[in-house]
């Protein structure tokens, strides 16, 4: 049984959104896998863990890794997100990550941040990834003027303990140099990051793990996983791929039959985005916009949001313990209410495309990236908080690099993210955790 409504995890179907529309990828070159086949390293998720850790293995390491997708290449979050490549990928404060883990694993961990969002650039150059980069930075907006104050602590925790620079930009000069909008009160302009197309970051990604020597399948969900004589067995519908060591990279997308153990350390939870038609002149104007950089509110449950290239605007949010059709109508006209509420000059402007996904959060609420206890061939990565455009590459990357044994005992992993930490103590309960999260979170945002 899946968490969700079958609708989500339905990988039979294009997903209607506006990247997929507007640059498919070249899925003719990714056919379902055939017959009986052996590889060293089966990766289960054709994303950016996925295809980041194959591109990663076959080129710097020369180990011969399959990728097995449900879907086409990027089916999963990696071809539908906001494409923002941000930091950090956990829901706790600086000053909660200090008292749980002091101050140099907290520096460790904003390193790797820091490293995450370099290797997308690094990656895209290397492999002549063209990803549509816009903006310099990121923008969280505070919803109420009571939070310019916690943005200020983080501005000077960001360069006092990772040297990383920021502005503290007051309401005015805000919607003088930035834009202006409903819930706007100042915010803290981090430079580091940056927007970009996700599909054509993820179909880049694909192109080069192949051109590598990576092989990869599309439409070849994993169905079965058995161990026979110390060999993994994963059954697909046209083929079955045996394999030394298995990477599962599957995220959000994780369905409770393909690993019990994983299952209940992930707590999927669903992200909707709408995007409208492209804005004239004067409606920009009309809300003093001036600026690519992609924008986050301070709301715990925040809103994201950013102008495209061509000038169609992207609002996100999160919401729905569904996942069926039926409720994705009803999280559409919510976040189109919360798009007008926030930009009230805009209010004719047509939604053109609205779609969804799952992105995956953990108990500790940091990523998790390691191997299993007890079968240490099986290696994993999850749990990216909504921020993986950066760090699903990365830990793709780092597990390549500790299953290739050129690091030792996943080295180079921060302790915060490593291994499996603690799991859902009833995970049959996790819905109604996350709707109790909600529940604290609206008020919490609303004080
Ligand atoms: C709407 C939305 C907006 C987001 N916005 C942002 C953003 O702006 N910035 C950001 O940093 N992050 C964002 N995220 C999160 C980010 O996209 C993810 O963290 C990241 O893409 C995870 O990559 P992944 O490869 O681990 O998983 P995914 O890209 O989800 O890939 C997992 C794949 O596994 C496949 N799979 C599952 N089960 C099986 C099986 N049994 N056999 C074979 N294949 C299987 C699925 O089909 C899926 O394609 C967003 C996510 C969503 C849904």
């Amino acid at each position: 049984m899946a968490l969700y409504h079958p609708d989500i995890y339905d990988a039979s179907r294009p997903v209607p959104s506006y990247w997929e529309q507007n640059a498919p990828l070249p899925q003719h070159r990714f056919q379902p896998l055939q017959n009986e086949q052996r590889c060293e390293v089966a990766i289960i998720g054709g994303g950016y863990t996925g295809l980041s850790a194959a591109l990663h293995l076959a080129r710097d390491y020369g180990i011969e890794a399959r990728v097995l997708e449900a879907g086409h290449i990027g089916w999963g979050a990696s071809g539908r997100n906001g494409g923002f490549c941000c930091m950090p990928a956990t829901k706790l404060s600086i000053a909660e990550l200090i008292r749980r883990y002091g101050v140099e694993e907290t520096q460790h961990f904003y390193r790797a941040q820091r490293e995450a969002i370099e290797l997308v650039e690094r990656l895209s150059e290397e492999e002549d990834i063209d990803y549509e980069k816009c903006g310099d930075g990121i923008l969280e907006v505070a919803h109420k003027a009571s939070r310019m104050r916690a943005l200020g602590e983080d501005q000077g925790a960001l360069k006092k303990l990772f040297g990383i620079e920021s502005d503290l930009i007051e309401k005015k000069a805000l919607q003088a140099s930035y834009f202006d909008c409903a819930e706007l009160e100042g915010g803290l302009k981090v430079h580091l990051g940056f927007g970009l197309n996700p599909i054509k970051f993820v179909a880049g990604l694909a192109q080069a793990a192949a051109r590598r020597g990576a092989v990869i399948h599309g439409k070849s969900a994993v169905s079965g996983w058995e161990k026979v004589n110390g060999l993994h067995r994963l059954i697909t519908p046209q083929g079955t791929l045996c394999a030394d060591r298995v990477i599962v990279a599957v995220n959000g997308f994780i369905r409770e039959q393909l690993n019990p153990t994983l299952d209940a350390a992930a707590l999927p939870a669903i992200s909707n985005i709408i995007v409208t038609r492209a804005l004239s002149e004067d409606e920009l104007k009309a809300h003093a916009w001036q600026n690519t950089s992609p924008a986050v509110t301070t709301k715990a449950l925040h809103n994201y949001f950013r102008l495209l290239p061509d000038k169609r605007f992207l609002i996100g949010g999160r919401g729905d313990y569904r996942g069926s059709d039926e409720s994705g109508k009803i999280m559409r006209s919510k976040l189109e209410a919360r798009f007008r509420q926030l930009f009230p000059h805009w209010q004719e402007v047509p939604v053109t495309h609205f779609w969804r996904g799952l992105v995956c959060v953990t108990r500790s609420l940091l990523p998790r990236i390691g191997r299993l206890e007890d079968d240490p061939s099986v290696w994993y990565g999850f749990g990216y908080h909504g921020n993986g455009v950066c760090n699903a590459p990365w830990a793709g990357k780092m597990i390549a690099t500790n299953l290739a044994g050129a690091n030792r005992d996943l080295a180079g992993i921060p302790k915060v993210m490593r291994g499996l930490s603690s799991s859902f103590v009833f995970p049959g309960l996790r819905l109604w955790m996350l709707r109790a999260a909600y529940a604290y979170y609206r008020v919490k945002d609303a004080v």
